[in-house]
């Protein structure tokens, strides 16, 4: 099987660190980015320094013309993936439920859950035995707040969150028997940007004494088990939904 791999929203942060491991680890990546191309020609520039393969590929996650586009140039500049990573996500703090705005929660659904769902189902039809494929594996980005309900001003996000992780259990037993294996790692407080983003730019200093560990984890130390995933070594973990969280 060739090694070509996608992971959306990795112009930085866990889908960066990922790529970058990804690559090492002798998978040929596809680069996708929202907005910031020269992010994401960055992490492409770094990968093929070191004799990698990469492309940088341009797609709003939450458009389901862009997925289609997105997925028919990765056929056409590398060939058939072999896994894909869904890991762009947006959260935002800023809102109890009394003052979140309907347009907040279509975006929080379209990116974090819709997206995923449908970049899954173009992987699916590149790699079911069914669709002529030979296999692959799917590696969703939840988040510990699934489990936890983020009753702190994002409980659209741990919904939506919590969706993958049933999305995730449904559409690994749903593909077993056609090569394919389905999971999510559940990151805790990790180091990137998305909580300046989402409104809190000191989440993870103000939160850490909160984790067993003491301390917040970074992309590299996520993108180590959605790396281990994506192999062959996890040949037989399927429908699993892996804490990277610092035991929180
Ligand atoms: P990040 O903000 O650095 O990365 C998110 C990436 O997704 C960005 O590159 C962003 O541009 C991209 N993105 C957002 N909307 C997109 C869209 N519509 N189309 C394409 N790309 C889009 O944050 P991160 O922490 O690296 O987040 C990666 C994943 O990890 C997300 O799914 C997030 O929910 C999840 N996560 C993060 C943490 C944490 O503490 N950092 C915890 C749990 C889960």
């Amino acid at each position: 099987m060739e090694k070509i791999a996608l992971i959306t929203g990795a112009s930085r942060g866990i889908g960066a660190a990922t790529a970058r491991l990804a690559a090492k680890h002798g998978w040929a990546v596809v680069v996708n980015y929202l907005a910031n191309e020269a992010a994401a020609q960055g992490v492409v520039d770094t990968i093929r320094a070191d004799g990698g393969t990469a492309i940088a590929v341009q797609g709003d996650v939450a458009s389901e013309a862009d997925i289609l586009a997105m997925f028919q140039a990765v056929d056409t500049e590398l060939g058939r993936i072999s896994a894909l990573v869904n890991n762009a996500g947006v959260v935002d703090v800023t809102a109890r439920v009394d003052a979140m705005s309907t347009e907040r929660l279509r975006r929080m659904f379209d990116t974090n859950v819709i997206g995923s769902i449908v970049c899954a189902r173009e992987a699916v039809r590149r790699m079911s035995t069914r669709h002529g494929g030979s296999g692959g594996a799917i590696v969703n980005v939840s988040s510990a707040a699934s489990r936890l309900g983020s009753a702190h001003q994002y409980v659209d996000y741990a919904a939506a969150k919590g969706a993958i992780d049933t999305f995730t259990i449904g559409l690994a037993r749903e593909v077993a028997a056609e090569g394919i294996r389905v999971n999510a790692v559940r990151p805790g407080l990790i180091e990137t940007d998305i909580h300046a983003s989402g409104g809190l730019p000191d989440r993870v200093r103000d939160l850490s004494h909160q984790v067993p560990m003491l301390r917040g984890g970074t992309a590299g130390e996520v993108a180590e088990a959605i790396v281990w995933l994506m192999s062959p070594a996890a040949s037989y973990t399927t429908a699993t939904l892996m804490d990277v969280s610092g035991g929180r």
